[in-house]
């Protein structure tokens, strides 16, 4: 049977240089959650910040029966000192730039950063984390757990707030990865309608659970930005309902086991999302169908299209319909809605 697919516009491949995933894993995933084009974040095991890693990663790619979109770093090596060549880069197709998982956070660098790429005619993905090269928390407030850090809510938006001044000066074209406060969302809402070039994503998770009886001794709750409050995730879809926000984004980030089962300080960040994307958010009941085709599938297209990829529109793939019961292929498995028991009351496409 033909269907539309969906495009993730937050994957982490982990690939190349990743011992424990392959781009089968990735591959596997996204078609087993109903997606047919993902974009890749350059924070695989061989960070790509150069051609040659690049080179690499798209030959792994092209083995593949998904399309898998590439970005490349802001900074060399991901460390938050020194651009790459973004030239270079978008000479041989690469559009967009993130340091995903880390901030550029210092001010002068932003600035010579958002200008170079504003001339190369590309666009700044950023993941806003203010202390995330010193001192990175680990859990929103508020939390009676005295060994954790508080990720404040300044966290996100002062980063967000120096962007959009950044992208006012330059026009440089903006997106705001997996927002996760109210603040953020209305600072987004007023940069839209001052016609700033900026668009802006969350994450199913942070859509769908918020931080009250939030398990903190288990280390797969523990993601960047944290889950935050019931105001926050009621205010994260405000903005989506309303065109605020433009995009919901995996942040499908597989690990090793070893990283996720320990207490949650020793966490790695981050859970998978791929195959669990479409069918929590629709058996939520939050949003009708055709919002979900508009932020999963439309909205990205347009956002990677309009930034200078070859999109396939409305492309459509061929899926195998089957009565199995959900499951997560990928390995390592660390998915927040494992064991989730709702899914299969989906209208039976994706199941
Ligand atoms: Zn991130």
């Amino acid at each position: 049977m033909q269907i539309n697919s969906f495009l993730d516009l937050h994957t982490h491949t982990r690939y190349p240089g990743s011992k424990l995933i392959k781009q089968e894993d990735i591959e596997q995933a996204a078609k087993n959650g109903g997606y047919s084009e993902i974009l890749a974040m350059p924070n695989s095991s061989k960070i790509i910040d150069n051609l040659e890693v690049l080179e690499e990663a798209r030959k792994l790619d092209s083995s593949l029966s998904i399309e898998v979109h590439r970005t490349a770093s802001l900074t060399k090596g991901l460390a938050g000192q020194e651009p790459i060549d973004y030239k270079k880069l978008t000479e041989h197709g690469v559009f967009i730039f993130t340091d995903d998982g880390l901030s550029v956070v210092d001010d002068n660098l932003a600035e010579t950063i958002f200008r170079s790429i504003k001339e190369v005619g590309a666009a700044v993905f950023q993941h806003c984390e203010k202390s995330c090269h010193t001192m990175p928390g680990d859990i929103a407030p508020p939390n009676d757990n005295s060994h954790l850090k508080a990720i404040h809510i300044s966290e996100e938006t002062e980063i967000l707030k120096r962007d959009l001044k950044l992208v006012e000066k330059y026009g440089t074209r903006y997106h705001a990865q997996h927002l996760s406060t109210i603040e953020s969302v209305e600072l987004i809402r007023e940069a839209k309608i001052n016609n700033l070039p900026v668009t802006a994503e969350v994450t199913p998770h942070h859509v769908l659970v918020n931080n009250e009886n939030l398990d903190t001794s288990d280390g797969k709750y523990k993601m960047y930005p944290p889950i935050r409050t019931e105001n926050d995730r009621l205010g994260l879809i405000a903005g989506l309902k309303d065109g605020t926000i433009d995009v919901i984004s995996t942040d499908h980030a597989p690990h090793p086991k070893n990283d996720k089962v320990v207490n949650f300080k020793e966490a790695s960040r981050g859970v998978v999302g791929l195959e669990s994307s479409f069918p929590m958010l629709y058996s939520s009941k939050i949003f009708n169908l055709d919002d979900l085709v508009m932020f999963l599938d439309i909205n990205p297209r347009k956002i990677l299209s309009d930034i200078g990829y070859k999109i396939n529109q409305m492309r459509t793939f061929e899926w195998k319909i089957c009565d199995k019961e959900f499951y997560t292929i990928s390995e390592p498995k660390n998915s927040l809605f494992e064991g989730n028991t709702t899914l299969i009351e989906t209208n039976g496409i994706y199941v």
